[in-house]
């Protein structure tokens, strides 16, 4: 068989590293010489730039994305005999962090278009929740792909309930809302920092940011044991820390984030012309700005479109294939909404993601637009 040698892939993290190599490298180099390895200088640094790059006022690093969304959910009492609500279709991590932290998932359906939460369902699982669900005590909202989902509509819902909102901001560092950023619109929100997202270390990372200080407080005491002084275990904690080479890094990454997204979004108004009149293009929510964690597209014949791009050199992938409550470990038991997520299923069956990072050159931006012309 002949294997095509791909010559766009669909990320490249190593790209994101080299083109900030001597700036990288420096910031390690002076993390390993602080002889300070854990909750030092460097993180305080980067949770302080962080806030204020969010429009917040504090910043709490953590080990990853799925460790920020369950300790924003024990940071606000919620756990046990109470129910969050979050959609299908995301990262496995955004369901997987609800029952972390001892809570009980319900998974609403996506508005098709925007692939984020459908306020009208939302609605009508908050008026009439599913029978044997506990409480709905919570929300998080997913800004997925980088476009920020329906928050008006949702933050209206949650005031009129009396419930907190939280943003799984993980593919959306950047993303706004108007003139604001995503992550400072809410009760607390939380970052993935995995190498491949928009803002990414070079290994595992995460971060919530909040403007309640007696909530940041209460956070970054859960993710260190509970401490509020060293070895007083004021109440019972985990241990999800960052680390302060990860922090060094991720603030030359920070200081190149705005400026990358530009370059994401500039990629995607190529392929937006490439698709042409096509009707392939992704919908932008109005009053927005996205910033392309993925360009995703819909195609009823998913296969043999990879299949042709593939052919040509050019990596796609599938964000994501299977929803999570029709995967082996959540099939059958957890709560949805009416539509029992019909939307979220329908568009696992046919998104696409293009080759989407900073880094690619001009001329494999071309390579992809001269397929997806074709
Ligand atoms: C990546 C991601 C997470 C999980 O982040 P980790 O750092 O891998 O734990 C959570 N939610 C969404 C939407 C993500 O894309």
């Amino acid at each position: 068989m002949n294997v095509p040698i791909i010559t766009v892939p669909q990320a490249n993290p190593g790209a994101g590293y080299l083109a900030l190599k001597p700036e990288i490298d420096a910031a390690v180099a002076r993390a390993l010489a602080s002889g300070w390895y854990i909750l030092g200088a460097e993180g305080r640094a980067f949770e302080a730039e962080f806030a204020a790059w969010t429009g917040t006022t504090c910043a709490v690093g953590c080990a990853n994305g799925t460790d920020a969304l369950a300790l924003a959910l024990r940071g606000l009492g919620i756990g046990p005999g109470q129910a969050v609500a979050t959609v299908s279709h995301t990262a496995v991590a955004t369901v997987a962090a609800i029952e972390m932290a001892g809570a009980t998932p319900v998974l609403i359906d996506i508005d098709p278009l925007h692939y984020t939460m459908d306020p009208g369902e939302l609605m009508a699982v908050l008026a009439h929740p599913p029978k044997g669900l506990p409480r709905i005590s919570a929300i998080i909202v997913v800004h997925l792909y980088g476009q920020p989902a329906d928050l008006e509509s949702i933050q209206a819902m949650a005031a009129h309930f009396g419930i907190p909102v939280i943003e799984d901001c993980s593919q959306a560092h950047g993303a706004m809302i108007g003139e604001r950023r995503v992550g400072g619109l809410t009760e607390v929100s939380c970052f993935s920092l995995y190498p491949t997202k928009n803002l990414g270390a070079l290994g595992d990372g995460g971060v919530l940011a909040t403007h309640d200080a007696a909530l940041a407080d209460r956070l970054g005491a859960l993710r260190q044991y509970g401490w509020k002084t060293h070895y007083i275990s004021d109440f019972v904690g985990v241990n999800s820390r960052l680390d302060e080479i990860q922090a060094a890094i991720l603030r030359v990454k920070l200081s190149h984030l705005d400026a990358q997204n530009a370059r994401r979004r500039a990629i995607a108004a190529r392929y937006d012309a490439a698709l042409g009149e096509s009707g392939l293009a992704p919908a932008r929510r109005e009053g927005t700005t996205h910033v392309f964690h993925q360009y995703v597209l819909r195609h009823p014949e998913r296969d043999a479109f990879q299949a042709r791009l593939r052919a040509s050199g050019i990596a796609t992938g599938i964000h994501y294939p299977v929803p999570v409550h029709l995967q082996p470990a959540y099939r059958g038991r957890v709560a949805m909404g009416p539509s029992s997520c019909g939307a979220t299923a329908l568009a696992a069956g046919e998104v696409v993601s293009l080759p989407m990072y900073p880094q690619l050159e001009d001329a494999q931006v071309e390579q992809v637009c001269a397929a997806l012309a074709d």
